[in-house]
């Protein structure tokens, strides 16, 4: 049993208008003949771009950590935060629930983004046939996660800044947070880079048995 793609069947999709036209062989680039944008069978150079953003997003990943996310200044003194330094401080004054979210929006989830990222783009790139409903499945986890994550920024920076500091208090970004700021756009660039059909162009007409290609 052979499943047919566009790709297998000769076929191009414009990623502009939509038009389905007839690969021609011979041709370098072709374009599309309703729209004249360049058409491609698959994202062009997927795996590089994502594997460079991701790798960008882990080197800053490591500064948006240890760098303090926000300054603050008031009659008490002034005192630097770091995304842990926040979350342990909410743990250690009772206000658990807070140091749940801002761990799970601002640790947690970029950090579990990045990996299945890598995971997606390294068996991407080996050519890998390992459980491809569950990697496609993952691919959509950080596509719905990226709707919202600029909300990791918002979270940190409010949380820590109106239940730490209820009096007057001047309060300014740190190195960390444009470090952090950074993760987040490059993270959301990656997954956007990254052709979800890669996963299944080497499974499509293999020799897996009918009832493992039970998708469209
Ligand atoms: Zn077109």
């Amino acid at each position: 049993m052979k499943y047919v793609t566009a790709k297998t069947a000769g076929l191009l999709a414009c990623h502009a208008c939509g038009r389905v036209e007839t690969r021609i062989p011979s041709a370098t680039a072709q374009h599309c003949t309703r729209c004249g944008a360049v058409l491609h069978s698959r994202n062009p150079d997927s795996l590089s771009r994502t594997c460079a953003l991701l790798i960008a997003a882990a080197l800053l990943y490591i500064p948006a950590n240890l760098l303090p996310v926000m300054h603050t200044s008031s009659l008490l003194g002034s005192e630097d935060d770091t995304i842990m330094s926040g979350v342990v401080y909410f743990w250690t004054s009772g206000s658990w629930p807070l140091a749940v979210i801002v761990f799970i929006a601002s640790i947690l989830v970029p950090m579990l983004k990045l990996s299945v990222l890598a995971l997606l783009t390294i068996t991407a790139q080996r050519r890998s046939r390992w459980r491809p409903d569950q990697r496609t499945t993952l691919y959509r986890m950080v596509e719905l996660i990226g709707r919202w994550s600029m909300l990791d920024v918002f979270v940190v920076t409010l949380t820590v800044a109106l239940v730490r500091f209820k009096s007057l208090a001047v309060i300014t970004a740190g190195p960390g947070a444009i470090a952090f700021g950074s993760v987040v756009i490059l993270t959301m660039i990656a997954s956007m880079q990254f052709d979800p059909r890669l996963i299944w162009d080497n499974v499509e007409g293999s020799t897996q048995k009918p009832q493992d290609l039970k998708h469209d």
